[in-house]
């Protein structure tokens, strides 16, 4: 159930029960209300109508003499109210005593409490409220279809009879009995209360519903906005702005989100900027750890690496391979007559002729001191020869004395191009070996074989 179904169901119900509790306790409340009026009226009328009896003939039996109650109270009154005397038809009469002598044969068995008789609306008139009336001493005189005439009123009674005083002694007392019923008009005003009642609640649901779909529509848009953001942000943008509107807690998350949303990104932006710098760094630690400082050629770390790679590259299809070793020519010495400074620019610039004129596949390095080592992968004996002869070329023709009017830079070398050795290690150490037979047969030169 979506949330805005969920809102729209607590409004209505919380309007219906609303009205229905209120209405509800509202119809109670008037209905006791008319009653007790009712009854209150019932029982002064009543009252004034016993007490006025009493007083005209002083006592009970001297009225029944001069008058039967009912005629008085025909001639006092002459309507069927609801609080008139009962009356002959209503089962009163026959309840209430003759002006003297016993009960007669009408009045039923002698002892014990009858039921009341039936009461409601449209019973033949018949009264709303019943009164019994005692003597003195509690037995009845009209027993309203209660009681018979001189039973005992019982004590729970008592309480609630109200005397009737005669030359200040009590000469009756007038007891209520009976429940409310209502009579047809007032039957008609709780009608039409229930009427309005039902008005009212289906009003109050009618506008439960257009205020909740008033509300709820606010409430999913704004919710909507916030959904889609988060959806966006779990789609990788995370810088999201949603409207804030109001002050309410909608307004409060969405500003929060906002917040959020803007450090999230601008952490998100550092940490890529950091991941970056980290990944160029390791990168600069990586090519530092593969190169030599001083010529910026690959180191001898790196050469073997890779030049095992290629060898077994070579050995698996058969292709040619070839290993050079090349050293400076009497290098101690340009240290020692132009200064170590002096050497290094040396290396730096023999590193640099070599490197300029390898190709991409080939693998020169720096091997270390004055010593330089090149792999040509796809190269055979004489093609590597001829190569090398050509950098010793250029490496002897380079103008040093640029650098240093006397200075001079030659260099030997050994090249080896037989795969059968075994090992990149050995073919590099067949090398050493034609190197050193370069340098024994008077250096500048290229041995191979
Ligand atoms: P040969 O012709 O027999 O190779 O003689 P050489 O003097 O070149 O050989 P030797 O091994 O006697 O001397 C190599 C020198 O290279 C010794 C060392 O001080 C120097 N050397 C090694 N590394 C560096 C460096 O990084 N810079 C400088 N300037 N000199 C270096
Ligand atoms: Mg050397
Ligand atoms: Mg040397």
């Amino acid at each position: 159930m979506s949330l805005r179904t969920k809102f729209m169901l607590a409004l209505l119900l919380t309007g219906l029960a609303a009205v229905a509790m209120v209405g509800g306790l509202a119809y109670v409340g008037m209905t006791k209300k008319v009653d007790l009026i009712r009854r209150q009226q019932a029982a002064d009328h009543f009252y004034d109508a016993v007490n006025a009896y009493l007083q005209k003939h002083g006592s009970w039996e001297a009225a029944v003499a001069a008058e039967p109650f009912d005629n008085y109270m025909h001639r006092a009154d002459g309507r069927p109210d609801n609080g008139r005397p009962p009356r002959e038809e209503d089962g009163q009469r026959s309840e209430g005593p003759p002006p003297e002598g016993p009960r007669g044969e009408e009045n039923g068995p002698p002892e014990g409490r009858r039921p009341p008789p039936p009461r409601g609306p449209g019973a033949g008139g018949e009264p709303p409220f019943h009164f019994i009336l005692t003597g003195p001493n509690y037995r009845v005189l009209l027993g309203a279809g209660v009681y018979r005439h001189d039973d005992l009123l019982p004590e729970a009674s008592r309480k609630d009879a109200r005397p009737v005083m005669v030359n200040g002694q009590v000469a009756a007392y007038i007891s209520p009995e009976g429940v409310f019923t209502p009579s047809k008009q007032e039957l008609q005003y709780l009608a039409a209360m229930r009427e309005a009642l039902i008005a009212g609640v289906t009003g109050a649901a009618v506008l439960a519903l257009v205020l909740g779909v008033l509300l709820s529509r606010g409430l999913s848009r704004k919710l909507s906005h916030l959904t889609g953001a988060v959806r966006a942000m779990h789609g990788g943008s995370l810088l999201q702005r949603v409207p804030v509107e109001g002050k309410d807690e909608v307004a409060t998350l969405a500003s929060a989100f906002n917040d959020m949303s803007e450090k999230l990104a601008r952490s998100h932006e550092e940490l890529k900027n950091s991941h970056q710098t980290i990944l160029a760094q390791a990168e600069q630690m990586r090519e530092l750890s593969v190169r030599d400082a001083l010529t910026k050629l690959h180191n001898r770390r790196h050469f073997d690496e890779q030049a095992t790679t290629l060898f077994s590259h070579a050995v698996r299809h058969q292709r040619p391979f070839s290993m050079v070793i090349g050293d400076i020519d009497h290098f101690k010495r340009i240290n020692d007559q132009f200064s170590h400074a002096t050497g290094d620019a040396v290396l730096r610039q023999v590193g640099e002729i070599l490197r300029s004129h390898m190709r991409l596949s080939d693998l020169v390095a720096r091997y270390g001191g004055e010593e330089f080592v090149i792999a040509f992968p796809e190269t055979e004996l004489p093609q590597a020869a001829a190569l090398c002869d050509k950098l010793r070329n250029l490496i002897e023709g380079f103008p040093w004395h640029e650098m240093h009017p006397d200075l001079k830079v030659t260099m030997s070398m050994g090249v080896y191009a037989d795969i059968a050795a075994g090992t990149a290690e050995a073919m590099l150490q067949k090398a050493d070996a034609l190197l050193y037979r370069a340098k024994e047969s008077g250096r500048n030169r290229v041995c191979f074989a």
